[in-house]
């Protein structure tokens, strides 16, 4: 008896969550419009516990899978030329940063669903195999240190955060700094960081090889794309340094993948209109941010702005969040 109450209890908390999630989504059909939205890393199991970057191959399948049976899932070409089917959503995928395990897990997903994407690839792969801000994450999270010295600044482990006398974390400090500084954290932490790494660390940090970029490029269903060459934030350090990093990561993918790459989308989502001026002169014909920095930007048919997924919310939610357009 009690059992069978619990399965009824169990049932009708199922039906009323369903018909809220059915209801909700019914609700929002005056939101459909158009998303780009931005994914990071895909692994085995969705691990977010370093950073909250990663979704498990298990739900991004899923994922796909309900994107293209309900809605109008596009390439990010037909995006900019307003392709849209009317009464729905219109959803172009893109992936930032350049990991492997795009390749490895979302690469065969999207194949398997048809589904068109863009890889925004930093090139620093070809100096380093992990990026500095999952370096950061890595350290900050897993170090022994109580403490270390960094441009003249003592940082103090706090939680898992290192953190400067005024509070200002490394991770927040490091966003202000070109690569050649940047990289002068790397041997503070020489003799520890490789045995913090998990086992299975090459699913999170490591970057796609010049193969791997290259076997997408090949692939009809996907584009190539920059993300800048160290993953420095390209607002805050030397205007030379960022107009370099937008040159010679588009000519170091052209080399690689034999075709003209046309996309850039900016680290952090950051961005100047100096900059962005500077990569439509360059030949950049797409232009990726987060959001716009003003409401003339939006009008400006090159940028676009894109819908971050969050891994730490069930996919009903997501799903909701991404008809109304805002996770609030
Ligand atoms: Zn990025």
């Amino acid at each position: 008896m009690l059992l069978k109450r619990i399965k009824y209890r169990l049932l009708m908390l199922y039906r009323s969550f369903y018909l809220k999630f059915g209801l909700r989504k019914f609700l929002l059909q005056n939101r459909y419009g158009e998303r780009i939205l931005v994914f990071h890393g895909i692994d085995a199991i969705g691990e977010t516990r370093y950073n909250s970057r990663f979704f498990s191959k298990k739900y991004f399948e899923k994922f796909i899978k309900y994107i293209t049976t309900h809605y109008n899932v596009i390439s990010l070409d037909d995006y900019y030329q307003k392709k849209f089917k009317q009464k729905t959503l219109n959803i172009a995928l893109t992936f930032d940063d350049g990991y492997l395990n795009n390749y490895k897990y979302a690469v065969p997903i999207l194949e398997k669903y048809k589904v068109p994407a863009c890889f925004y690839i930093t090139t620093i792969h070809k100096k380093a195999p992990y990026l500095w801000p999952d370096f950061l994450d890595l350290v900050s999270f897993y170090s022994n240190k109580s403490d270390f010295i960094f441009e003249q600044n003592l940082y103090k482990k706090n939680k898992n955060e290192f953190r400067r006398k005024d509070n200002v974390s490394i991770k927040k400090a490091a966003k202000k700094l070109a690569y050649d500084k940047l990289e002068l954290i790397y041997p503070i932490f020489d003799s520890e960081w490789k045995n913090l790494l998990p086992e299975n660390y090459e699913d999170y940090w490591k970057l796609m090889s010049i193969e791997q970029i290259k076997k997408i490029a090949d692939n009809p269903l996907f584009t190539i794309g920059s993300h800048g060459e160290t993953h420095a934030n390209l607002t805050s350090i030397p205007l030379k340094h960022a107009k370099k990093e937008i040159l010679s990561s588009k000519r170091y993918l052209e080399i690689i993948c034999k075709q003209p790459v046309e996309e850039f989308a900016f680290p952090f989502g950051y961005y100047t209109n100096e900059l962005a001026d500077y990569c439509i002169k360059i030949g950049y014909k797409k232009i990726l941010l987060i959001d716009y920095n003003t409401t003339d930007d939006k009008k400006n048919g090159t940028f676009q702005n894109r819908f971050v997924m969050n891994p730490y919310i069930s996919m009903d939610l997501q799903i909701v969040c991404l008809l109304k357009n805002s996770y609030f």
